[in-house]
């Protein structure tokens, strides 16, 4: 079993809370075991402040609860993509409140991933309609553990489970707005899905995209190097010159900044490649500093350089 040196975890878990911001665990939240990480995760993010930055037309996104949520104020209420800690509850229930009154009548999960579905249950509990992928319905019925992390995560609740599920492609709309979400296959994990909204022209990539940083890719379940390069290509492919991206963490970012990524995808995977194929191991992979071109723009917040390279390894 692959695992990461302590550092790398840390980080992970320090910038899940808030990839734009400076934020990092307390030590006494450090030490602690495989099982304990949903109750670690929530308390890291109980404190964290939402940020409100409206988009074009009728969308917001709001940062700081976990994964980067969307708001689009439509005729029947709110739909919001991915619900953060449910410890970020109150300031996340006071930042919609602050766009309008009225109430949540969708949820959709990009994909499973604690940090985009733990506020689920309240979100239901407060009339959402939950809409996703239905292996994020299969993940989150089950205990899954994140060998990468060491992260056990039981089953959610019941109320916290989507109940409209989909395999391929959705279409919803009113008369103001057409929301569009297709499945990208196994990427980041096997439960991926982008979330379109057409007359704004705004794309949400889910963690397919992290602005910024290296991925996390989550190969525990279903995720793999090759195919987060395919979903950035079919993000780019989605994406005009225009089109607003928002990424599951780091700033909102455009078409010119995923080709960025692409290409560093693309680089580090065909390096690591070469260099598993000569024979080398991961430890004399990652000695060989495949990224080192690329620390400085993606090394600084959400994986160290090392624990990218073991996640690319893994799967060349
Ligand atoms: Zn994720």
């Amino acid at each position: 079993m692959l695992m990461p040196p302590n550092i790398s975890r840390r980080r992970f878990l320090a910038t899940t809370a808030a990839a734009t911001a400076a934020y990092f665990v307390p030590p006494k939240l450090l030490a602690q075991t495989s099982s304990n990480f949903v109750a670690t995760s929530r308390a890291a993010n109980a404190n964290n402040k939402i940020t409100t930055t409206p988009l074009r037309r009728n969308i917001t996104v709001l940062g700081g609860a976990g994964g980067n949520i969307a708001v689009l104020s439509a005729k029947d209420g709110k739909l919001i993509v991915d619900s953060g800690y449910s410890s970020c509850r109150l300031q996340l229930a006071a930042a919609l409140a602050a766009i309008n009154a009225d109430p949540i009548s969708i949820l959709i999960n990009t994909h499973w991933h604690l940090d985009h579905t733990d506020g689920n249950d309240w979100m239901h509990s407060a009339g959402a309609t939950i809409w996703a992928h239905e292996n994020t319905r299969y993940r989150m019925s089950t205990t899954q553990h994140i060998a990468a992390i060491n992260a056990t995560i039981p089953p959610a609740p019941a109320g916290a489970l989507p109940t409209v599920l989909f395999n391929s492609y959705r279409t919803l709309s009113d008369t103001i707005t057409t929301v569009k979400l297709t499945e990208y296959g196994p990427a980041h994990t096997d439960t991926d899905i982008s979330v379109y909204f057409t007359e704004a022209d705004v794309l949400h990539t889910g963690d397919t995209w992290f602005n910024g940083f290296y991925p996390f890719i989550d190969y525990s379940t279903g995720g793999n190097i090759n195919g987060m390069v395919l979903a950035t290509e079919r993000n780019l492919a989605a994406a005009g010159t225009d089109t607003i991206i928002i990424p599951g963490h780091g700033p909102v970012g455009n078409k010119a900044q995923l080709a960025e990524s692409h290409e560093m995808l693309l680089t580090v995977r065909d390096k690591v490649a070469s260099l598993k194929k000569q024979g080398l191991s991961l430890e004399a992979t990652q000695a060989a500093k495949p990224t080192a071109s690329y620390d400085a723009k993606y090394g600084g917040g959400f994986l160290a350089p090392d624990l990218f390279v073991m996640l690319v390894y893994q799967g060349v």
